[in-house]
Formats: structure tokens, sequence, C-alpha cells
């Protein structure tokens, strides 16, 4: 019987301090599972420094190694979409090159897979050497989410997690491009299975997700998976007419009891105007962040470009 084989998934970005150890680490446990043939695959979202050189150099002495190289920086997601395209295993494992996943859990992992969950995802039980405020904004962030989304988005988990082929061919065949991962990964349902873990401290260098980029993650995460903002916005224009016919009857009130001799009109008039206009600007907030969205999705632009791929060849994901 030929070998059931795994699929890693590892995104790399100006990760040259880590990417050495990380390939060292994963391969010495995927060569100890006997019963299982193993890949690779490296993706440089283009990094500038030494990366992309250490992945070459690891790839051009194991073939198991595959890299795709992306022409710029596209972001974790898209790192992630461009080597779930490429897997050719049977069970893929997402995992992050700083190693603060451990893969020594890939084997446990491959055992709940056994027993036949389709989707063990990483919950993280604790979170070292991380900052006060990662926590507090990454607790924020799922916080909102499932407030706002239509469907249950795990808390306390990232990308970390093990596949089935059957549901990585249902998410590469989704038709949206800007995919956020572990939403979808959620929103498809099958046998679903949360696996606590100990987050661990960064092996060397420094974050790759600045606030910046955690808020892109935010508002693809919501938008992409709820209509709720959308709604807000009508809920926001009652409120704001029901505001403004209690000031009109303070207006009224105050005219014919003559309770102010202020100029009649002057603050009741800037009130509204400023207040309607912040609604309104508000509104029309929300609604360009889904209008852009739509916008990006009709202009069909591949999520990334791919300028270099290594030891990948086309044959391997026919069979
Ligand atoms: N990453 C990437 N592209 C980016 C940012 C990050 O491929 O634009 C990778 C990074 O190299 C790492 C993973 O995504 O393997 C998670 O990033 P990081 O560890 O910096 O995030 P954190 O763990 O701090 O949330
Ligand atoms: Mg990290």
């Amino acid at each position: 019987m030929e070998k059931k084989k795994v699929s890693l998934v590892i995104p790399m970005y100006y990760e040259e301090e880590v990417a050495n150890e990380c390939y060292e680490r994963v391969q010495k446990i995927l060569s100890g599972l006997e019963k299982y043939d193993y890949e690779i695959i490296f993706i440089n979202d283009g990094s500038k420094d030494k990366t992309l050189e250490i992945l070459e150099n690891i790839a051009s002495k194991d073939e198991k190694v595959k890299v795709i190289s992306f022409s710029r920086n596209f972001g974790h997601q898209a790192a992630v979409t461009a080597g779930l395209k490429e897997v050719t295993g049977d069970a893929i494992i997402i995992i992050d090159a700083d190693l603060q996943d451990p893969p020594e859990l890939i084997p446990d992992m491959l055992k709940y897979w056994e027993e036949g969950n389709e989707v063990i995802y990483g919950k993280r039980k604790t979170r070292k050497g991380e900052s006060a405020f990662k926590l507090f904004t990454a607790k924020m962030f799922y916080k909102t989410l499932n407030a706002l989304s239509d469907v249950e988005i795990p808390k306390d988990t990232g990308d970390f997690r093990l596949v089935d082929r059957k549901v990585v061919d249902v998410v590469n065949n989704m038709p949206e491009h800007n995919k956020f991962l572990r939403g979808l990964f959620s929103w498809v349902g099958f046998k679903q299975m949360p696996y606590e873990y100990e987050r661990q401290e960064r092996f060397a260098g420094k974050t790759k997700y600045p606030l910046k980029k955690m808020l892109k993650l935010a508002s693809d995460g919501i938008i992409s998976f709820s209509t709720k903002p959308l709604k807000l916005v009508g809920a926001l224009g009652i409120l704001s007419i029901v505001i403004s016919i209690l000031i009109l009857i303070y207006a009224l009130i105050s005219y014919i009891f003559k309770l102010n001799n202020l100029s009649a009109g002057w603050t009741s008039t800037i009130v509204a105007i400023t207040f309607f206009a912040g609604v309104q600007l508000l509104s029309i907030w929300i609604m360009s962040e889904y209008i852009g969205r739509i916008y990006d999705e009709t202009k069909r632009r591949p999520q990334y470009i791919i300028d270099k791929k290594i030891n990948i060849k086309e044959e391997d994901k026919e069979k």
C-alpha cells in the first residue's frame, strides 16, 4: 500500500533568522514518521533578506522541500493560499515559520486525523512572550469578529491546523479572491476538532504583523464574513431620526415657553447639521468598505504573483 502523505505549508516573510532552524525542526519530526511520506512547501512572501537564498539552498539538498517565491509581499493569507494550491498530500498542516506553533505536535495531530477528524485547529492555551498589547488586540479582534460575523470563528486560533485533503480542495475551489482562511476553514464545516496547545515564544526575529497588518486582517475577517455593519447603518439612520425629533420637540417647547433667548434656532441647527453629517460620513465609510471589496473581487486580479517555483512539478498535482 502506498504511504499517506503529509504536506506542510510554511509562509515566510523576512525570516532569515529562523528559516534554517525551522526546516531542521520540522524535517526531524517528519522524517521520524515512518507511516507517512511528506513534503514541505515554503512560501517566500517577498522577503528581501536572505530568506529565499536559504530556502533555495535547502531545496537544492532536499527534494521534499518545495519553494514558492512571490514577486513582492502579498501578506500571510495570500502566502498560505498559494501553498495550499500546490499541496499534493492527504493531510495538510499550516504552520508559522517562527516555531511559535511547535512542530513536535504534528504526530499527535495526525493521530486525531487518522481517527476521522477533518479539521484539527490549534487553540492557544497560553501565549508566551507576547506583549500585553498584542494579547489585548488579539482578544478584541476575536470578540468583534464573533459579535459581528455570521459564522462562529473559534477564538484563540490562528492558522496553525491540520486539514484533510478534501477540505483543502473545497477551500481551493472557493471563488473569492481574498481568502480569510481561518474563517473559511470554520465556515466549510466538516468534522472539526480543537487542539489545545501552548503557544511558544518566537524563535528569533520580530513579529511580522504590525498593527496595520492586524487591522487589515480584522477588517477582512469581519467584512468577508458579515453584512452586519451594513445593517448597523440602518440602525444609525433610525437613531438619528429619533434624536432629531427630540431636538425638534425641545426647540418647540423652548420657543413656545420662551425658555431662552439665544438667537433662535442657532444651537439646534448646528447640532443637527454636524450630527447628521457625522452619521452620513460614517455610513458612507462603512458602505465604501464593502464597495471597495466588491470592486476588488470584480477586478479578478490574482491574490498573489509567483516569481519562482522550486522542486514543484505540475505532474505531481495530477496524482
Ligand atoms: N508572514 C508572511 N507574510 C506577511 C507577514 C507574516 O508570510 O506579510 C508569515 C511570517 O513569516 C510567519 C507567519 O506569517 O511565518 C506569522 O507571522 P508572525 O509570526 O510575524 O505573526 P505573529 O505570530 O506575531 O502573529
Ligand atoms: Mg509568530
